[in-house]
């Protein structure tokens, strides 16, 4: 059951210990499969676990229901710099509480409805869904190419153009 879950949820970093499920909610208790992370200043492996925390990630819904990944998630000290540091996951960000994919998906949707009715549909703070666009809209822009930042108003200037 577990493996098949691993296989739906697709994020090859974790493993499943657990799961709940309500009308609405479906969470999933997991932590990260590796035994031990790479010091980020000095690229070593250590096993020095430091101290463990809890973070509540969401992520894309599953069969209707809003989808919560509750990380265990461990900070570790490094032997040989002395120094502490919190293991990292490729499919969220630090500090942040939505999974990349997610953030994607939502802003996928935001270009075709306002923030606000997507913020009501996600049972989010429009200023978090805000928020979210403007980090992925960053996302895309390249060296160089500035003109996509505009959005909106940019679409509104070239339409000007135009006329
Ligand atoms: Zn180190």
């Amino acid at each position: 059951m577990t493996i098949e879950l691993e296989a739906l949820l697709n994020l090859p970093e974790i493993e499943v210990t657990g799961i709940e499920l309500t009308e609405q909610q479906f969470v999933v208790h997991c932590r990260s499969r590796f035994g031990e992370a790479l010091c980020p200043n000095c690229l070593r492996p250590t096993k020095e676990v430091k101290k463990y925390y809890q973070r509540t990630i969401r992520d894309l819904p599953i069969t209707g229901r809003d989808v919560y990944l509750d990380l265990e998630e461990r900070q570790f000290s490094c032997p040989d710099c002395e120094r502490y540091f919190s293991e990292r996951f490729a499919f969220v960000e630090p500090n942040r509480t939505t999974t990349q994919r997610y953030e994607v998906d939502l802003c996928a949707r935001c270009e075709k409805t306002a923030f606000a009715q997507g913020a009501v549909l996600e049972n989010l703070a429009w200023p978090v869904v805000q928020a979210i666009y403007e980090r992925q809209a960053a996302r895309q822009v390249e060296p160089g190419d500035q003109v996509r930042w505009l959005g909106i108003d940019d679409i509104a200037l070239r339409k000007g153009q135009n006329s």
